[in-house]
């Protein structure tokens, strides 16, 4: 696939829709496994994800992006194009966006944020996630790979990640937004409950069963 390959992601027709975002590996494909299984998958099947995967429901659209930030064995020019076209796919489509699900590596997320800052850098999933907020979206925090985690250790580290994306601790607040999951044991029932909430507020009952 070369660079001209693709100005924009394809668009696809729809009313709603619902996007997950991450960093690669974070592991977005697992999540997207557990919650919608093998359904009805739409537009042009990407090689490697570095197009979306959509996922059409009537007019309910679930869009899995592609990683945001660096990728492992793609170039750089690509990875950047790829983050820029993300960019734009948000601006382009926030208005029928009911809400945004970031996925973030519970392990990884606060020890890479800490290394960026400590470089002057923005992290990505700061970056990510303050650009959402500027669209005003309405942002779901899912925080996978929870069993990594001593459970003791648990709310510590939820604090940690809310304190880094615009959310006061006790994460305990937050609990209509962030959902710790382990998505590698079929454990996302926490994210499927706030989805199945964010259609119900939008009148969408008809669609809850999109996500098991
Ligand atoms: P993606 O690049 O974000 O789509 O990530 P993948 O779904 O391909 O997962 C990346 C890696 O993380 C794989 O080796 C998965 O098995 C692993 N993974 C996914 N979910 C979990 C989890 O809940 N816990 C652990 N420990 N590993 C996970």
């Amino acid at each position: 696939m070369s660079l001209q390959d693709y100005r924009s992601f394809e668009p696809i027709k729809a009313k709603y829709e619902i996007v997950f975002i991450g960093r690669s590996n974070v592991g977005k494909s697992t999540i997207m496994r557990e919650l919608i299984g093998a359904k009805v998958k739409v537009g042009r099947r990407p090689g490697v994800t570095q197009k979306p995967n959509y996922y059409l429901f009537n007019d309910l659209l679930v869009t899995d992006m592609p990683g945001y930030g660096f990728m492992r064995g793609v170039e750089q020019a690509k990875q950047e194009r790829i983050k820029d076209l993300i960019v734009r796919y948000f601006e382009d489509n926030a208005g029928r966006i009911l809400c945004a699900v970031q996925v973030v590596d519970a392990k990884a997320f606060s020890e890479i944020v800490d290394r960026w800052d400590s470089r002057r850098e923005i992290p990505i999933d700061v970056e990510l996630n303050d650009f959402l907020y500027d669209l005003d979206l309405d942002v779901v925090l899912a925080v996978n790979k929870m069993d990594k985690i001593h459970p003791e250790a648990w709310d510590e580290i939820l604090d940690g990640i809310c304190e880094r994306l615009h959310m006061l601790p006790p994460w305990a607040q937050w609990t209509d937004r962030v959902a710790p999951i382990v998505a590698k044991k079929g454990d996302t029932k926490v994210l499927s409950r706030i989805l199945k909430e964010r259609l119900r507020k939008a009148g969408l009952e008809r669609y809850v069963n999109v996500f098991s």
